[in-house]
């Protein structure tokens, strides 16, 4: 007999976000658990790719990406961010966000190291930090605004810490965090010589007057910020595996290393369409917007109706309610017998009297799960 998983892979469970996915396949459910759009890839993106095939695009990039991809990157961190990047030191392409993370903690943060992370968080944080054997150290987001405690963050710092994970926008409540609040984090960053691995895979689909502010913007985090990011939600391609790092040359260098062995690297006719998204970004990225902002005003009208508590997002694209008496996690369940699949707020942490809701499927799918949501509550 085989002898069983290793110690690490014991420690964690498959997603349940994507389990609730099958689910709603069996049940023959509407499917509001996982976060995939049903928009179609922009034109160009598609053009783009099989243009590259056709032009026999096919062998491996250079280990760090594509030329021309990286070069569209830092055009888009100069115009985006206000942030000058190196193409050629300070870019790494990965394979999405997902590996972006990974990549970076394996490279960065030794075993016994501490990991602040916000809680709760995108579910794969906890087994990344699981893997590069380091320690968890969760700081409470706190309903209904999801604002953190500064006492609170102060105490989870101390001389072994070695990063945080921000997730600005967030998933799942769809909190973004204030400038303030980023240099509260930056200034214990700096006095306790650490860094911050930062996902900002939503930074464009926001509420207006909502301000994503990058952590690598303020004074003295540029050396020490590794800013993720991926075309998955922003171009409507979670398949496609495409994502980015952007961070000084000694961060790089060691990411780069940690991809040359494992995931090298994004297929090299994605790169080259991703480029062209990257060229015509903010058109793309405005009418993205605007589809989610429309739908995060009808789930907040008819869960409010429903009579679910929550905060409205400043980031549109997942809602995180409750309901007062309510198990989020038994609601969950019942859920998919009544035909719609959500997540379970567990997912996230220990949040169990929430569940979320992501506003990634067909508009009338999104009606649809809606109402038998809020009839599974009122009958
Ligand atoms: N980071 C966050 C916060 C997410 O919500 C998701 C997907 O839902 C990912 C990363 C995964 O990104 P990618 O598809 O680029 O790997």
């Amino acid at each position: 007999m085989p002898r069983g998983p290793s110690l690490k892979a014991r420690q964690f469970t498959e997603s349940v976000i994507r389990e609730m996915t099958r689910e709603a396949r069996a049940h023959g459910a509407v499917n509001l658990a996982q976060g995939f759009p049903d928009f179609g890839a922009p034109e160009v993106l598609k053009e783009a790719a099989v243009a590259a095939l056709g032009a026999e695009i096919n062998q491996y990039a250079i280990t760090w990406g594509a030329k021309g991809f990286r070069d569209a990157i830092a055009g888009k961190a100069r115009r985006d961010l206000g942030l000058d990047v190196d193409p050629e030191t300070e870019i790494t392409v990965t394979c999405g966000a997902t590996e972006a993370m990974i990549a970076s903690m394996l490279a960065l943060v030794d075993p016994g190291d501490e990991v602040v992370i916000f809680e709760p968080f995108y579910e794969n944080y906890g087994p990344d930090v699981v893997l590069s054997g380091a320690v968890p150290r969760f700081v409470r987001l706190r309903p209904p605004d999801w604002h953190f405690d500064t006492e609170e963050l102060e105490r989870a710092f101390g001389p072994r810490t070695r990063a945080v994970v921000l997730n600005t926008p967030n998933n799942p409540t769809g909190k973004v965090f204030t400038r303030a609040e980023l240099e509260a984090i930056a200034a214990l960053c700096v006095k306790w010589d650490t860094l911050v691995f930062t996902d900002e895979i939503y930074e464009h689909i926001l509420y207006d007057g909502a301000e994503h502010v990058a952590m690598a913007t303020l004074p003295g985090m540029r050396e020490r910020t590794v800013t993720i990011n991926s075309l998955s939600k922003t171009y409507s391609v979670t398949g496609w595996r495409v994502g980015y790092i952007v961070a000084n040359k000694m961060l790089i260098d060691n990411v780069t290393k940690l991809n040359q062995i494992t995931f090298n690297n994004v297929p090299i006719f994605i790169q080259d369409a991703a480029l062209k998204g990257l060229e015509l970004h903010a058109k793309i990225a405005s009418s993205i917007k605007a589809k989610y902002k429309e739908r995060a005003d009808l789930a907040t009208k008819k869960l409010s109706a429903g009579g679910f508590k929550f905060t409205k997002p400043d980031a549109p694209f997942y809602m995180f309610p409750k309901r007062d008496g309510l198990d989020g996690e038994k609601f969950t369940l019942s859920l998919l017998d009544k035909g719609v699949a959500v997540a379970p707020g567990t997912s996230f942490g220990d949040y169990r009297e929430h569940f979320r809701i992501s506003l990634t499927a067909p508009d009338d799918q999104i009606v649809e799960g809606l109402e038998k949501i809020c009839e599974a509550v009122n009958r």
